[in-house]
């Protein structure tokens, strides 16, 4: 495999530790991914030269923690290739991005009768606002259903979409089964219907270029901290047009151009969706990450996961009685892999990794639709990003090897 870009091990510190005695192997990054020094120090050379609320201030911090803000913005802007800094709003995270499109544009769009389209794969995030929208306005929730081999289905998406769409929301990666979505492909059937898409990023932005103007997406959501950054920073991608015609999220500070007794006129985006003291050193840290995985490059990045994940999954199939959940060829796999061993509930797995110094996340991963589909309550995940190595891989295989061995798995 390719180990070109495989010695990040001075930059996160967290990584360099024992756990039970044993190397630490971190394969959680789909629920977060660990900080490099580089951020790390972004947040506290902010802190500790320019830390003031932005905007408002004329005084020297301000103005500093002003442009450290609205970097980041730009930095954000040409990473994900939206067409101007304006576009991108600071949110808590992705999940607060998606609600913030079903609070906004959905609240004034949808009405009785109307469509919206999910996928079956999507996260609670990119699932329950459009659920608990569709159930206030009267309007129908659908589900763009699974290939036999954990794909979406573009098919049954062409089915589904129809004029009576008014919003698709599509994860662009499953945090599941690591399977990527066609969004592309999907966005141009929404507009051919007039409908907008949105794009759910979570698992797509830290892992692979992401460039939204080529996708054509109307929206587009991610969180920082899948991304190397703080918690609690998060973007909403809109299109320009879109987000001027939208309703405020949420009202009070900063978010307003006049107010008076009885009404108010609201700023120009993005601060017109940025109300009250945003988490400004969380955009720092943010620009910091943007600035650490462009110098890496996103390429060499997917790159080296794929390479990853081509020397994992084929070894993690081939264990008796383990079965791997979407799609079995590495080639159509992120690093996320989902996992189950015969006879043992995934929790009881991933608290014999954690003997064995492995980090795995079990559970339902907010997408009990998807665990319902897959006939399943649960599953152990691994979730791989460009810092981990071959051995890192071996450490995993060893380690389900030796907890089957421990439970007595295939040998009664
Ligand atoms: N969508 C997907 C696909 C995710 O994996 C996650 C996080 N697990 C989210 C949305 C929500 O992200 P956050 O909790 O950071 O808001």
């Amino acid at each position: 495999m390719d180990n070109n870009i495989n010695d990040f091990s001075g930059d996160f510190p967290v990584l360099d530790q024992q756990v039970n005695d044993e190397r630490l192997v971190y394969l959680d990054n789909a629920a977060t991914a660990q900080r490099p020094r580089q951020v790390i120090k972004a947040l506290t050379d902010f802190y500790e030269q320019d830390n003031a609320n932005v905007h408002r201030g004329v005084h020297t911090l301000a103005e500093r923690a002003t442009k450290d803000y609205e970097d980041a913005r730009q930095k954000v802007q040409a990473f994900i290739n939206a067409p101007a800094a304006h576009d991108v709003i600071f949110t808590k995270g992705c999940t607060d991005s998606l609600n913030l499109i079903a609070a906004t544009y959905g609240e004034q769009n949808i009405k009785p009768g109307d469509e919206i389209v999910i996928s079956i794969m999507e996260h609670h995030s990119n699932l329950i606002p459009w659920q608990q929208l569709a159930k206030k306005k009267q309007a129908v929730l659908k589900y763009i259903e699974l290939t036999a081999d954990g794909e979406l289905d573009l098919a049954d998406a062409k089915h589904k979409i129809t004029d009576k769409t008014k919003i698709v929301a599509v994860t662009h990666a499953s945090n599941v089964m690591g399977t990527v979505t066609p969004l592309k492909e999907l966005a141009a059937i929404a507009h051919q219907h007039g409908a907008v898409i949105v794009g759910d990023g979570a698992q797509a932005v830290p892992h692979m270029p992401v460039n939204v103007q080529d996708l054509d997406v109307d929206f587009y959501a991610f969180s920082g901290h899948k991304m190397m950054s703080p918690m609690g920073i998060g973007v909403l991608y809109g299109k320009a047009d879109l987000l001027r015609a939208m309703p405020p999220y949420q009202y009070g500070g900063e978010m307003i151009n006049d107010v008076h007794r009885d009404q108010s006129t609201w700023a120009d985006i993005p601060f017109k969706f940025e109300a009250g003291t945003q988490n400004i050193a969380g955009a720092v840290g943010l620009g910091a990450a943007v600035d650490y995985l462009s110098h890496v490059g996103m390429k060499n990045i997917q790159r080296k996961e794929q390479s990853l994940v081509n020397y994992v999954l084929p070894r993690l199939i081939a264990i008796p009685d383990v079965q791997v959940y979407g799609p079995q060829l590495p080639q159509k796999h992120t690093g996320v892999i989902s996992f189950n061993i015969k006879g043992l509930h995934p929790h009881d797995v991933a608290t014999a990794l954690d003997m064995d110094g492995v980090a795995v996340r079990a559970g339902h991963h907010c997408a009990q639709p998807l665990m319902e589909e897959l006939g399943v309550t649960a599953t152990a995940r691994a979730s791989f990003y460009f810092y981990n190595t071959k051995e890192d891989a071996d450490q995993l295989i060893k380690a389900i090897n030796e907890t089957k061995e421990f439970f007595n798995i295939g040998t009664i």
